[in-house]
């Protein structure tokens, strides 16, 4: 047996939605200096499982705007369109072990206002379809193509209770019955739920470090669970903040004038941009111009893992933009 460490793979998983936008940046650079102060590897690979996300147009931008901001990748890219076959495979393996059930529940249903919210808002699925006989599944698909979920344990099942630790939020429990309950591997589009997908195709490709925005924190017990069913061993998780406006909304797509692609066309450069970033959390001085390269010997877990709360996108933020 070896004792070498195994190299650091992080990577890119964008979804080409819109443009990027300066979060997804900034969650890229620390995914990307995560890896290269470890003198790790990068993988690329497109999100585009969604038919509304795939525009290889878009993806191409993405990854345009990437390369141009100094964040460079090993393998990829991959597209997640083109895997529909890997990922089948996994959710055809779940459900001849009895792992999974078809469900017509619409969202509707869900969101309805009796049933309980995990702390993330999300409905907790109650399990309606959980039991339904075979009669009742026939009768029902004839007028409804229904999704499919993932049993999890009950709560009192110690295999239920996911215990993790996130390279900046430390220590995690969670109980998957409380959390989300019987969760979506396929939606009633015939489209492999992102959760599935996402866990097939890290351990596929050998990421073993995943470093995202915080609002999919929630989303790695039920990652772990499935892997673990499909025996991967689970990466490493470290979660960034995310980038909010001064009044706390989330930074997203709706802000256009703060996609790369307006600032590029404002002729702001990639180290400003870079800069900006890196000073937001405490990784360089505000106001220096960067590359990628240069943050690599300043980047650590700890300065991350110090700071609370989102990078709060204000008036002294842009400032050192433009
Ligand atoms: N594709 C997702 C996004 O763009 C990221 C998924 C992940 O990092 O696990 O938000």
């Amino acid at each position: 047996m070896s004792n070498a460490t195994p190299c650091v793979r992080g990577r890119f998983a964008p979804t080409p939605s819109g443009r990027m936008h300066l979060g997804n940046a900034f969650s890229a650079l620390m995914a990307w200096l995560s890896a290269r102060s470890a003198s790790g590897e990068m993988v690329m690979r497109v999100e585009d499982l969604d038919p509304r996300a795939q525009s290889r147009e878009r993806a191409e931008l993405l990854m345009h705007d990437l390369e141009w901001l100094g964040l460079a990748w090993d393998e990829g890219p991959y597209y997640q369109s083109e895997r529909a076959e890997l990922y089948g495979a996994a959710l055809e393996e779940l459900s001849a072990r009895g792992l999974t059930y078809p469900c017509f529940c619409s969202r509707a249903e869900l969101h309805a206002a009796t049933a309980p919210h995990a702390s993330d808002g999300a409905p907790i699925y109650p399990g309606t379809c959980r039991e339904l006989s075979a009669d009742e599944v026939a009768r029902r698909s004839a007028t409804r193509p229904p999704a499919v979920r993932l049993r999890v344990p009950d709560e009192d099942d110690p295999a239920g209770t996911i215990e993790f630790s996130d390279l900046a939020f430390g220590a995690r429990r969670e109980v998957l019955a409380r959390e989300c309950g019987d969760f979506l591997v396929r939606r009633s589009d015939g489209v492999v739920a992102y959760q599935l997908a996402v866990v097939v195709d890290d351990a596929l490709m050998g990421v073993n470090q995943v470093v995202r925005g915080r609002d999919l924190l929630g989303s790695c017990a039920r990652q772990i669970y499935l892997g673990r069913l499909l025996g991967y061993e689970a990466p490493a998780y470290g979660h960034v903040p995310l980038l909010v406006a001064a009044d706390g909304r989330r930074l997203s797509k709706r802000e256009k004038d703060l996609d790369l692609g307006a600032l590029r066309e404002r002729g702001v450069r990639p180290e400003r941009i870079v800069g900006a970033l890196g000073a937001a959390v405490g990784l360089c001085e505000p106001g220096a111009d960067v590359t990628p390269q240069e943050l690599v010997p300043l980047f650590s877990w700890n300065k991350l893992a110090a700071r609370h709360g989102d990078v709060i996108v204000d008036e002294r933020f842009l400032a050192r933009l433009f």
